[in-house]
């Protein structure tokens, strides 16, 4: 089958697929149609914290498919009773919201915030973000993010928000004025290439919020579970959010989000938020799978560790090829490679015909995001076919 023309004929074209058809995986692994393997440093955009089927993962939602799907959230289900548990238990915040995706969920993060403003903050609904985020795609967390790519296309935008410089705490100071309710970060920007703010950055902000009463959220959506190398971000840098966002890696690889808030800060009330499939058993029961093991068998730490590791070899190709290699930054498992000029497009085609995965995230910098239960041996792998990669396009640049 041609795939590549049957989606050209049936697709909105929102995206530039990689000339390859997935149809398995396991691990750190994935198979195309002919049977050739890849290893994945993409992770479903750093998804599958496990891995592809990770058998906790197949077992519990196997389980669950056959036992209830979806009732609606007028009933009461044990799954994701016992989802919120363990993740309230596991983290400084104590309510929970379920959705389906990340988009969704930092929308109602922000709808929170907008709800305690106008209760408490004398109607204060504004929210300040930085340059280089990225909350979603719904047109609300488009205009939340500060990218002029994501926003362009569709203005005029929905008020309410202020992009200011990343990493620049004077910058959310200025922005602070009466009718502000709220600071939205990510502890470390995933989608705007993997930048990583200083720890005071992330303190100082914290500070201000407690002087000024704004609500600090943070969005973990692609930091959470594990990612960077603590089961949530904000623990590495000491510093609590009053609410927080979470999705990619939550599901081991099925779609749920979820918004979680202290006490003080959760204060919707009933039908003033809502979900239909949000908080079905299936995807809880995957979530719940996903989190337990995380906990259970240090995963984090593992992240930890991989993340050094391969930060490490990453930093010794550097060294090998200072012409292509201009940096390695990130936290965890979730690293990027900058690169000396616009070829992170060809680098990453390289890597996929030399059977790697990376995720080409800006046109100099690679990212890396494999499974956080990736092996020291997965990684010299990688490292052998990123090597291979970079030679060969060295080459072929010079004829
Ligand atoms: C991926 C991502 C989102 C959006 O999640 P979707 O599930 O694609 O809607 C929001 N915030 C961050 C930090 C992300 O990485």
């Amino acid at each position: 089958m041609d795939w590549v023309a049957l989606e050209k004929k049936y697709f909105m074209s929102t995206v530039v697929r990689a000339p390859l058809t997935i149809v398995k995986g396991a691990g750190s692994y994935v198979w195309d149609e002919q049977g050739r393997s890849y290893l994945d440093f993409v992770a479903g955009w750093a998804v599958n914290a496990l891995g592809h089927c990770h058998p906790a993962v197949v077992t519990a939602v196997q389980q669950q498919v056959a036992e209830l799907i979806q009732t609606s959230n007028h009933y009461y289900t044990l799954p994701q009773l016992k989802l919120a548990e363990l993740l309230v238990e596991n983290s400084c915040l104590d309510k929970i919201f379920l959705g389906n995706s990340g988009a969704e969920a930092s929308e109602g993060a922000v709808k929170l915030a907008r709800r305690y403003g106008k209760l408490h903050l004398n109607g204060a609904y504004e929210v300040v973000t930085v340059t280089g985020s990225f909350h979603g795609r719904t047109l609300a967390m488009v205009s939340a993010s500060g990218q002029q790519k994501y926003q362009q296309p569709y203005t005029p935008l929905p008020s309410g928000f202020i992009n200011v410089e990343f990493n620049n705490l004077e910058a959310i100071k200025q922005a602070t004025t009466g009718t502000v309710c709220a600071v939205m970060l990510e502890p470390v920007q995933g989608e705007g290439g993997v930048n990583v703010p200083s720890p005071e950055y992330l303190k100082g902000v914290r500070r201000w919020c407690d002087e000024k009463g704004l609500v600090l959220i943070f969005d973990e959506i692609q930091t959470g579970i594990g990612r960077t190398g603590t089961l949530f971000a904000y623990q590495s840098y000491d510093v609590e959010p009053d609410i927080m966002t979470l999705a990619k890696g939550l599901g081991g690889g099925l779609p749920i989000g979820a918004i979680m808030a202290k006490d003080k800060y959760s204060v919707f009330t009933a039908g003033e938020h809502g979900s239909t499939f949000g908080g079905n058993p299936v995807t809880c029961a995957a979530a719940y799978a996903t989190v337990k093991y995380v906990i259970e068998n240090d995963i984090s730490r593992n992240a930890l560790d991989m993340g050094r590791y391969l930060t490490e070899r990453l930093m010794r190709l550097k060294e090998k090829h200072p012409n292509m290699i201009a940096g390695v930054r990130g936290k965890g498992l979730l690293i990027a490679v900058q690169l000396n000029g616009d070829i992170a497009g060809a680098l990453a085609k390289r890597c996929l015909e030399n059977g790697l995965l990376v995720n080409n995230v800006k046109p100099d910098a690679l990212r890396l995001m494999p499974a956080l239960n990736i092996t020291q041996q997965e990684i010299d792998e990688a490292i052998e076919k990123l090597n291979t990669a970079i030679v060969r396009l060295g080459s072929s640049d010079q004829g």
